[in-house]
């Protein structure tokens, strides 16, 4: 499940600009800030990787990575900022919907949730709009080494509220993985998750 080469493809600005193969690719979303650079970097054990889309003009793109020649990493546009505007967010959105509903190789999307903080409303809507939609995805849960949040709650406790989110709202629950960029905690159960959904 190791990740020995990783290759930068492209950057997309429209959905269907994205390049066409017919490999497995994971999509990665999160709301900024969420450490969504720092856990691709840690997957990939490298430093830059990510960074791609963090460049000046590249954070509204779709960035496409290809991994050991095999599959595919898709690093998407971090929603919510909170100072965007509420129409530039719906934007944004709609941007990003087009890709996950016309995407026949999405194998699963990773979706990233600060398990320092308790759950965030625009992260319960993003869950349930890829439920709705019969998106698969996977719950992975960043910061997890942060025990002690700093708005009081314990990071067990932010977990346990987000599980009970996904227990009333999810007949069949999806797959949550619990991670840190800072200890590695997480990241051989993600890599070997992603390498069981890729042979399914
Ligand atoms: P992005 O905007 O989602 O790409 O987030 P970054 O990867 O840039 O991380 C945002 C902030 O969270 C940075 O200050 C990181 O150092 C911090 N961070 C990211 N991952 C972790 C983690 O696993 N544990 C802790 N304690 N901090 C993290």
């Amino acid at each position: 499940a190791k990740i020995k080469e990783v290759e930068f493809v492209k950057s997309s600005a429209r959905a269907k600009d994205c390049p066409k193969h017919d490999r497995p690719e994971f999509a990665i979303l999160g709301r900024s800030n969420v450490g969504k650079s720092s856990l691709i970097n840690a997957l990939v054990r490298k430093k830059d990787v990510a960074l791609t889309s963090k460049k000046p003009g590249k954070t509204k793109l779709i960035n496409h990575f290809l991994v050991n020649k095999s599959w595919y990493f898709v690093d998407l546009p971090g929603y919510g900022f909170a100072k965007a505007p509420e129409a530039a967010r719906m934007d944004w959105s709609a941007f990003t919907k087009g890709f996950f509903l016309n995407r026949d190789t999405l194998v699963a999307v990773l979706l990233l949730v600060d398990a320092s903080v308790p759950p965030q409303k625009i992260d319960l809507d993003c869950a349930n709009w890829l439920g709705r939609n019969n998106i698969p995805m996977t719950f992975v849960f960043t910061k997890c080494d942060k025990m002690k949040a700093s708005k009081g709650k314990r990071t067990d406790e932010n977990l346990r509220d987000f599980q009970q989110f996904i227990q009333e709202n999810y007949r069949v629950q999806p797959p949550w993985i619990l991670t840190s960029s800072v200890t590695g905690f997480g990241r051989d159960e993600l890599l070997l998750h992603m390498s069981q959904l890729r042979n399914y």
